[in-house]
């Protein structure tokens, strides 16, 4: 059995007929057998593949396309997924990991040598950041941060050594958004290679290839999969040339996607279109009331009128998305108390999944920051972040006012 073939930009992007992502991601194709195939992908557990003929064998080693020959290579439940994923974002090919950071240490590392210096979004997911600082102090990579919603500053900070411009579409917590047309336009005039975390929107709702991204990275631990039940990353990748370099290094690195959870992201995925639906709306419902609320100095979320970023949400997003934050009047005093006493909800890191999670930044995600940093980062003492989950509306509300009565 060969590999899926990689499909074309044209194949994926230029079809006016194609269903909306909505529908393909329903419709995941199997490796077909003799004259049939599994309506479900199959979940093919196999670590190495055996061959008859040795010519097919030494052929196989070579290209990421080649036949499926030892799995931390390629695995046909792992390409099933990446074909999926590469689809839903209008990319070349994708390459699945075993979690987001595998994902996004993959691409950077592919993609980065000594010498070479990074444009960067200033409020970006911990871990990345993380990682940006290790690959400044230890491997001489230069980092300078921007605000991610001014192309002229990304043009201003250009040097010679620029190589990768990096933007997360919607940022933790404060839910500003990047905007995607200007800065990876920006981006593409300067010659920079841009990625873009596309974690907290999904395909579903941004597809920042569509807007001149070369690199989609996914944590797929969050809403593509959607039960809290499997950790897992995807790169996504506009041209063949970048997926190739990323290929390579994620197998050197070791960053490959186990087939059973790329198997339960399959089965998370057929359902993306209807969860983002019901997480836009649930989140819509939560802002409004929290809006209101006397306790509450502010909500920040895209499909609030009074989000900064409100009217390129309304351009760039098709959904407004699952995550919220508030600030309660009260601060640190007033976030622990509505945390301890909310029931439904649950206290948890992560999002993306069908429970409602929320967390204090200030003292978990964000601990690391002192109050002039958290200031920086626009993130109050008394912030609180939402990953609102499938629920009735009402339940939700109804808990959260609880909560919040006891402030
Ligand atoms: C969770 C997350 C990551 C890291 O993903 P893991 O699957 O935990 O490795 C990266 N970026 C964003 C925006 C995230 O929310």
């Amino acid at each position: 059995m060969r590999p899926t073939r990689i499909k074309t930009r044209e194949e994926t992007m230029g079809d006016q007929d194609l269903p909306h992502p909505e529908t393909r991601a329903v419709h995941i194709a199997a490796p077909p057998l003799q004259g049939c195939r599994p309506l479900s992908v199959p979940i093919y557990q196999s670590s190495t593949f055996a061959f008859d003929d040795p010519d097919a064998f030494a052929e196989a080693m070579s290209r990421p396309d080649g036949a499926f020959v030892y799995s931390r290579r390629g695995n046909p439940t792992v390409r099933a997924l990446e074909g999926a994923i590469a689809d839903l974002e209008g990319g070349r090919a994708a390459l699945a990991t075993a979690s987001g950071m595998g994902a996004i240490s993959a691409v950077l590392l592919s993609l980065l040598s000594t010498g070479d210096h990074v444009i960067a979004q200033r409020c970006l997911y911990g871990g990345t950041y993380s990682l940006l600082s290790e690959l400044s102090t230890r491997f001489g990579i230069d980092v300078t941060y921007v605000s991610g919603t001014d192309a002229e500053e990304v043009r201003a900070h250009v040097r010679p050594t620029t190589r990768l411009l990096y933007l997360e579409t919607i940022a933790n917590p404060t839910t500003r958004l990047a905007d995607l047309p200007a800065l990876l336009g920006a981006g593409r005039d300067a010659g920079l290679v841009t990625v873009v975390d596309n974690s907290f929107a999904s395909p579903l709702l941004c597809r920042p290839i569509e807007h001149g991204a070369d690199v989609v990275v996914h944590s797929s631990t969050k809403f593509l999969a959607g039960h809290s039940d499997v950790t897992g990353g995807v790169a996504v990748f506009a041209t063949e040339d970048t997926y190739r370099a990323c290929w390579k290094n994620a197998v050197e690195l070791g960053a490959t996607a186990d087939p059973f959870a790329a198997w339960l992201t399959i089965r998370g995925l057929q359902t993306l279109g209807l969860r983002m639906r019901r997480h836009c709306d649930n989140a819509a419902h939560l802002a409004r009331n929290l809006a209101v609320h006397p306790a509450v100095k502010a909500v920040h979320w895209p499909g609030h009128p009074d989000h900064p970023d409100h009217g390129l949400a309304r351009r760039l997003l098709d959904g407004f998305g699952g995550v919220l934050a508030f600030d309660l009047a009260g601060g640190r005093g007033a976030g622990r108390t509505f945390l301890s006493a909310v029931r439904l909800a649950c206290l948890a890191p992560s999002l993306g999944g069908v429970e409602t999670l929320v967390l204090h930044p200030a003292s978990t995600s964000h601990r690391e920051l002192d109050t002039a940093a958290l200031q920086a980062a626009d993130i109050g003492e008394g912030t609180v972040r939402v990953s609102v989950g499938l629920e009735h509306p009402d339940d939700l509300w109804h808990d959260f006012e609880q909560a919040l009565s006891r402030i």
